[in-house]
């Protein structure tokens, strides 16, 4: 079955054709982070103006570089949630249109879910694993039973840990995308220049979940006061401090859940899984395997959306053209243990 995944979330206008989930004939990933660099961040306006403009000649591009033609599409996956909701509906009414014009059946996919999916592109992964999603948007750690069979563990109680790269290497203009930026001036810096708190959450029940806004906080408010008194105040040595802060955050909670669980399978999707520091850390962990996206299926894709997409249309899931577009990532409360 050939499935063609639309993804419109947020400034990625991107469009793919993947055989029985798995196989990418064809992949296109039109980003728009030269036309917000210059805003620091991605503007809802003009992303969604932007995705209006591009996404016929990405579609039809799509097509053209896989060989393939209108009869050869079998079924539609699209991006319905969460995400900006003007660029949401560019995606969606798109994928309505032509399911209509084609007489083929479309199906709606959650984004979230569809990172998680994104290392299955490359091989089949048997379940259960624990799920790592680390995005510009959402931080949780999860445990997955089947393809659409995903209890949240662990989320971010504030901002996402995509978010804070981005946010410290915006207020240090670093550079722009703040993760890619901050991850590349991280090799050349020291990681001990300043040492950066974790967060405090020993209270309540947090055993999975993770924090970035004090650590963020420390960062853009109170560097000097973190700082080893020795080393260079660089860009480069706040970014190896911080990146080492953030993701050994994450590490550390997810080390918890693989102890508690007994899984020692660990797959990882969302943009944040292309941070190298990120794959270094969980590569030294003996006795766990760990599974990546490649750095081109981290973040937003189509592929990703139509790999989900198959396994819903071959259940039948098919869905109504009046399905909405939704901001917010429903179904994703702690539902485990
Ligand atoms: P969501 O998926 O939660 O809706 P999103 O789609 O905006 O949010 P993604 O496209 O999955 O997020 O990922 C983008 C995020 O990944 C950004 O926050 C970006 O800074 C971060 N990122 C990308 N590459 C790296 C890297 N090498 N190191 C750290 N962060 C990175
Ligand atoms: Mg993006
Ligand atoms: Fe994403």
């Amino acid at each position: 079955m050939k499935v063609l995944g639309i993804e419109t979330s947020c400034d990625e206008c991107s469009i793919a054709v993947v055989e029985n989930g798995r196989h990418i004939l064809s992949s296109i990933v039109a980003t728009q982070i030269d036309i917000h660099r210059p805003f620091m961040g991605v503007v809802p306006e003009i992303a969604s103006r932007t995705h209006t403009e591009w996404i016929r000649d990405t579609f039809t591009e799509t097509l053209h570089r896989g060989e393939l033609a209108l009869e050869d599409l079998d079924g539609i996956a699209v991006t319905s949630r969460p995400g900006l909701v003007g660029s949401l509906l560019v995606g969606l009414s798109f994928a309505k249109g032509l399911a209509l014009a084609l007489g083929i059946p479309y199906t709606t996919v959650n984004h979230v879910k569809a990172h998680l999916y994104a290392p299955q592109l490359e091989r089949e992964i048997s379940y259960p694993f624990l799920g790592l999603l680390v995005s510009g948007g959402h931080t949780m750690i999860c445990r997955v039973d089947g393809v659409d069979d995903i209890r949240v563990m662990g989320t971010t109680i504030d901002d996402a840990c995509g978010e804070a790269f981005d946010k410290v290497a915006k207020y240090y203009d670093m550079g722009y995308p703040g993760g890619v930026a901050i991850d590349r001036l991280a090799q050349t810096g020291n990681p001990q220049a300043f040492a950066f708190p974790g967060p405090n959450l020993h209270k309540g029940d947090h055993r999975y979940d993770v924090s970035y806004s004090g650590l963020k906080n420390a960062v853009i408010n109170q560097i000097d006061q973190f700082w080893d008194g020795v080393s260079e105040k660089s860009l480069e040595n706040i970014a190896a401090s911080f990146q080492k802060r953030a993701i050994d955050i994450l590490v550390k909670r997810l080390l918890r859940a693989v102890e508690d669980t007994a899984l020692d399978r660990v797959v990882v999707g969302g943009g944040v899984a292309a941070n190298s520091y990120l794959r270094s850390s969980l590569a030294d962990v003996r006795g766990l395997e760990v599974l990546f996206p490649p750095l081109e299926l981290c973040t937003d894709n189509g592929a990703m959306i139509a790999g989900l997409g198959y396994h819903y249309l071959k259940e039948g899931r098919i869905s109504p053209l009046s399905e909405a577009a939704s901001a917010r990532v429903e179904g994703f409360r702690k539902t485990y243990p």
